[in-house]
């Protein structure tokens, strides 16, 4: 999942951005509201995280903007002013959660997990594809029962294969769902990583779709 902070307290960003990094997100990192709306316009993310308290325009103005550009994307507002009126506010302005701060990053990543499942549909954090099971909870991969060994980035690829099987999925929206923004990455990144999964998960398990990207076979 690729996510946009919208942050101006710049230590706070790049902490939340390192933990979120850790475990499994892709962030990229904005400090302003005429940067997110940018960003939302050219290179939509799949979630905001958005301060409410930005240096050039008010948070909330920022959330109409987004609202407005895209409906369905969700928002979760940061925010210092732990006062009602203000989640209130954010709320009907179109958040979709609201965390004050400081906040325990705990909390955040099982709101995360919350609207990831949302997004993508998928009920539990255990997703099963054919022998494959990953639990996106946990950081598990198990083949046929058996644990897998797999670095941050083989369990990120493999989780938005799995999350979307028997999609087709190109391989630019795999590579921003793996590196962000500014990151540098060489040409065949992508396909040592399919490499790696395909040694450690069986050769049959993703199909290269010629010119296009990759896909996981639903499974019988
Ligand atoms: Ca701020």
């Amino acid at each position: 999942m690729q996510i946009l902070l919208v942050e101006d307290d710049l230590p706070l960003a790049t902490g939340l951005q390192s933990i979120l990094c850790k475990h499994g997100y892709v962030v990229n990192h904005v400090e302003n509201g005429k940067d997110c709306l940018h960003a939302i316009n050219t290179q939509p993310p799949n979630f905001v995280i958005l301060d409410l308290g930005l240096p050039d325009m008010d948070g909330l103005t920022v959330l109409k903007h987004i609202r407005h550009k895209i409906a369905s994307l969700p928002v979760l507002l940061l925010t210092a002013r732990d006062s009602i009126s203000d989640k209130v506010a954010g709320l009907d302005s179109g958040a979709d959660d609201y965390l004050a701060k400081p906040f325990e990053i705990n909390e955040l990543l099982a709101r995360l997990r919350v609207f990831e499942r949302r997004i993508s549909k998928v009920e539990s954090t255990l997703i099963t594809v054919g022998d494959v099971s990953l639990d996106t909870a946990s950081y598990e991969v198990r083949l046929k029962g058996v644990l897998q060994e797999l670095s941050r980035k083989e369990f990120l690829l493999l989780k938005n294969l799995m999350i979307n099987t028997g999609k087709v999925l190109t391989r630019n929206t795999l590579q921003s769902q793996l590196y962000s923004w500014g990151e540098e990455v060489a040409s065949n990144a992508l396909e040592v990583h399919i490499h790696h999964l395909r040694k450690k998960l069986g050769s049959d398990f993703i199909k290269t779709i010629r010119g296009v990207g990759y896909k996981l076979q639903k499974s019988p």
